[in-house]
């Protein structure tokens, strides 16, 4: 796929494999070794081999860094120690009285951090459909949030449209592409100034790891951002480090069939009695499905729907199967299942972000495909 090729000429997987650096130089080891140590030696007197503190950088988190930032095709990266830490570093490039508009239903941790973090320190935050963006533009709008595809109901956001229109009036877009990963869409390339990630979950991918990670071309929002990252000091350790980018090298492979599975997995739902709405971007009646069929490589690994029984019986669901483990997160190889109203988004329950009660979300990930029908199909036929 030739978006998915860099500029010289190499492909996603094998960037994903080998990073920016290849071998590490200290030693040829082939993974980036983990660099146990908070200061480095120094020659002279502000004479370093670029390494000072490990605040301020460390070997593990420079490959992990440079290896992230190409992948979104991006000239900078910043790790942080969870993808909260890499949105408040983001939200901070704002000030008291600026406006930031957000996706009404962004992942609840962000809405949270926007209004109850940064919101008493003056920041002005909506949560609105992005497809009216311009009605609630004000002259002090600063920055666009767009999460794509939407958690849980998987919205689908034209970037490039929201970009045009944001760029206009000298806006900031930021994408947060936790669910789809570069794999799927490339937000930088598509005109956003700023993506964010939690790397806890599909660059993880194994469950064993929180991180968050955002990347830009901008030269100056790069260094604003490398700043908070030492100022606040919110970063990731080099072992933290050292497993995310472990998980990235496959992750190519992982959303191939995250992919594939979840396909399965609507078929296996729309056919179902217990089920209500399916919500996911292939199907041809989902509203982003053209966005989707133009933005995205593929349609994700996320799948929701709502049980016919109401809240409930999607309650009771989410502990009656067996292969889909009742959790919340999402993006590591095994399936996922979840109640977002009393779980994962349980702090927006009275606001404009408030999701269906009837809503259960899955994670599918990368079981036995008959196992994950008939552990979900046998669990619904006790529902229904
Ligand atoms: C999990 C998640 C976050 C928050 O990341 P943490 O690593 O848990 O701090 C942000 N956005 C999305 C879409 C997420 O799924």
């Amino acid at each position: 796929m030739s978006d998915h090729l860099d500029r010289g000429g190499r492909g996603f997987e094998t960037h994903a494999v080998h990073g920016a650096g290849g071998a590490d130089p200290a030693t040829g080891a082939v993974n980036t070794p983990v660099y146990l140590s908070s200061t480095f030696a120094q020659d002279a007197v502000g004479r370093h081999r670029g390494f000072e503190y490990a605040r301020s950088g460390n070997p593990s988190r420079a490959s992990l860094e440079a290896h992230l930032a190409l992948l979104e095709g991006a000239d900078f990266g910043l790790a942080f120690a969870s993808g909260l830490a890499a949105e408040d570093a983001v939200m901070r490039l704002l000030g008291p009285g600026d406006h930031l508009v957000m996706q009404t239903d962004s992942y609840g941790g962000t809405f949270r951090l926007a209004t109850e973090v940064h919101g008493p320190a003056g920041l002005v935050v909506d949560a609105t459909d992005l497809s009216v963006l311009d009605d609630v533009l004000t002259p002090r709008t600063r920055m666009v949030w767009i999460e794509t595809p939407t958690n849980p109901l998987l919205h689908v956001i034209d970037i490039a449209a929201i970009a045009t229109l944001a760029h206009h009036h000298g806006i900031l877009v930021v994408v947060d592409n936790t669910f789809a990963t570069p794999w799927i869409q490339q937000p930088l390339r598509l005109g956003a100034d700023i993506v964010v990630h939690s790397t806890t979950k599909y660059f993880g991918g194994h469950s064993d790891v929180v991180g968050g990670f955002t990347a830009t071309n901008d030269g100056d929002i790069a260094r604003r951002l490398g700043f908070l990252q030492n100022a606040a000091g919110a970063v990731p350790g080099p072992f933290d480090c050292f497993l995310v980018q472990r998980g990235v090298k496959t992750l190519a492979l992982r959303m191939e069939r995250h992919c594939a599975n979840a396909l399965a997995v609507v078929e296996l739902l729309r056919g179902h009695r217990a089920v209500g709405k399916v919500f996911h971007p292939s199907l041809a009646g989902h509203p982003g499905h053209d966005v989707a069929r133009r933005q995205m490589r593929a349609f994700g690994g996320m799948v929701s729907f709502t049980v016919r029984g109401g809240e409930e019986a999607a309650v009771e669901l989410c502990s009656r199967t067996r292969v889909f483990t009742l959790a919340e997160s999402l993006g590591a190889v095994e399936s996922l299942i979840e109640h977002p109203g009393r779980m994962t988004h349980a702090s927006t329950t009275g606001t404009s972000n408030e999701v269906p009660g009837d809503l259960v979300r899955l994670s599918v990930g990368l079981e036995t495909l008959d196992d994950l029908l008939n552990d979900l199909g046998g669990a619904l036929d006790t529902v229904a």
